[in-house]
């Protein structure tokens, strides 16, 4: 157990307990729930397991969030636009676990997030009721899962100034008001994906990063630590495969149609400094918008768009020019100074698991072929392969816990006998760190670090001081990335335990930092 000033850390995860658990593993390798991949849903697997008492281990070739998990839009979906297209059972689910997430299992990293839509003139009567009549569904779902009022507000219309106050770089020309509306906000996915693990964590789950599951088959694998070489066969009762659009390698059986989401990131201060989402509608479109998300780092997000992506999967996927063009041009509609080329400090993408078919572990039959990517069903599926691997595919963030409550749920089914296993109890099990909304300044700490650390924000605080990296991200923070957040590498500590390697002069202006903090 690492120790942290004298606080000792279950949860905390680092190189020595990484090697540590290798070598346990190497003299004991059966074990009750392997999981394979560490983005959102195999930590939220790997969490759902090891709280329930199951000896887990969580396998992840890169580092935590290394795919999908941390090129989302960073937001935590009621469930509006299923609604908009009748799927309310996927709506309910959503607006249900944003509910749980936002008041119980992680307060401290999600937030509600104003959405504001500009109404200009003509047509601003009829976009303003059809956005208030889809605003004002997603509120009735709100109520229905008991969401208060004290933590997402409920929607409405606003006047012009009121607008211009929210969102200062709207243009004002044929502006009449705007209709705000409210959704949930992570400060970070890749900083949720590592709490969910950290949790998994202080309940016994070995979370090892840098570890390729090759070989996997329904009972084991053959885990290869990247770092070393070492080969390691491990004997499971129940394989999880959780490797988002990389599923396809364990389970050739499973249809995946990605689809790239792209963003871009400027200045914040270029939007005017403005805190709340810019909703956008696409010209020629009723049901497509382009918004902007506050980000940490001074940066604000432009997304989204919704594209099929052909071809080999790659590591980490690029925006293409098109992508960059229709996401300026739909922003520049409602903006009154537009944004060029040179305002893009960066873009990154992502690649969505949309599935397109397989039955289901429950025997319903996934999305169907031929469909646009847009159109591809975000409900998640658990698919049993013929090898026997349980493969957990689709869905989103907001969802995960349900996810892996269902992936538990089927495997438990299926290799452990009938109570053998607790039920699920990660509905309310907060998270590391998680403290109530309404007494976060009870936390003796600096707000930004409460927003990102909740109540381990103090911990954080007390670690020796060092050389500061870009953007104000102080040398506690990239410490205790190394020390309690399993960062092993700069890029670890740049790209995931914090944003700052999205835009490549904050990188440059990092490195000496992440190295000083590594070579603690
Ligand atoms: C652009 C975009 C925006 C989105 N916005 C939102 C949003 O705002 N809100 C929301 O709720 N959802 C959003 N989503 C959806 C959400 O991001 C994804 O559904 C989710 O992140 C998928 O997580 P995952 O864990 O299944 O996959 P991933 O995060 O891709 O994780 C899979 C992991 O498996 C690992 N892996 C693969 N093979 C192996 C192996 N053999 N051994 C070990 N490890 C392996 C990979 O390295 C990877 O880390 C968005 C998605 C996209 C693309």
């Amino acid at each position: 157990m690492r120790v942290i000033g004298r606080q000792p850390q279950p949860t905390a995860l680092n190189a020595a307990r990484r090697l540590r658990e290798l070598s346990v593993l190497g003299d004991d390798p059966n074990v009750d729930v392997l999981v394979v991949g560490g983005g959102i849903t195999g930590a939220g697997l790997a969490l759902d397991a090891a709280s329930r008492g199951l000896r887990t281990v969580l396998v992840e070739r890169n580092d935590l969030a290394h795919g999908t998990s941390r090129w989302s839009s960073k937001l935590v979906h009621g469930g509006l636009r299923y609604l908009a297209s009748g799927q309310f059972g996927i709506a309910y689910e959503s607006a249900a676990e944003r509910h749980v997430l936002m008041t119980r299992i992680a307060p401290h990293l999600t937030r509600p997030l104003a959405q504001v839509l500009p109404l200009f003139a003509p047509g601003h009567r009829t976009r303003g009721a059809y956005v208030g009549i889809g605003y004002g569904l997603g509120d009735g779902l709100r109520r229905l899962v008991g969401t208060p009022d004290a933590v997402l507000n409920a929607p409405g219309p606003l006047g012009r100034d009121e607008t211009i106050r929210l969102a200062p770089a709207v243009r004002r020309d044929g502006l009449r008001g705007g209709m705000r509306g409210w959704d949930g906000q992570l400060i970070d996915d890749a900083r949720l994906v590592i709490a969910v693990a950290r949790t998994a964590a202080g309940y016994g789950a070995s979370v090892l990063t840098r570890v390729e599951a090759l070989r996997v088959r329904g009972d084991g694998a053959v885990l290869r630590d990247a770092l070393t070489g070492a080969e390691l066969e491990v004997r499971s009762r129940v394989v999880l495969s959780a490797t988002g659009v990389w599923v396809g390698e364990l389970d050739p059986d499973v249809g995946l149609r990605p689809s790239r989401g792209t963003h871009l990131v400027v200045a914040t201060a270029r939007m005017g400094g403005s805190d709340v989402s810019l909703t956008i509608p696409v010209p020629g479109s009723t049901s497509r918008f382009v918004f902007t998300v506050p980000a940490p780092h001074g940066r604000t997000y432009i997304g989204i768009t919704d594209v099929p992506a052909e071809g080999p999967l790659p590591d980490v996927p690029h925006a293409t020019d098109t992508e960059i063009d229709m996401l300026l041009d739909t922003v520049n509609t409602a903006l009154a100074v537009p944004l060029d080329r040179s305002d893009v400090l960066a873009s990154f993408a992502g690649l969505r698991p949309l599935l397109t078919h397989a039955g289901t572990a429950d025997g319903r039959r996934a999305a169907t072929t031929g469909e646009e990517t847009s159109d591809l069903s975000r409900r998640h599926a658990i698919i049993e392969s013929s090898t026997g691997i349980l493969s957990v595919v689709g869905g989103k963030l907001t969802t995960y816990r349900r996810m892996a409550q269902d992936g538990l749920d089927a495997a438990v089914e299926r290799r452990f006998r009938a109570g053998e296993v607790i039920a699920c109890r990660t509905r309310s099990l907060p998270l590391v760190g998680a403290w109530p909304r309404e007494r976060t300044s009870e936390i003796a700490a600096a707000p930004r670090l409460v927003r990102r650390y909740g109540a381990e924000a103090p911990f954080v605080a007390s670690l020796p001081d060092g050389p500061a990296a870009a953007r104000g991200v102080t040398a506690q923070e990239l410490e205790w990335g190394v020390a309690v957040e399993g960062a092993l590498t700069a890029d670890d500590l740049l790209d995931r335990r914090t944003r700052l390697g999205l835009v490549a002069a904050d990188r440059a202006e990092s490195e000496a930092a992440a190295a000083a903090a590594l070579s603690e």
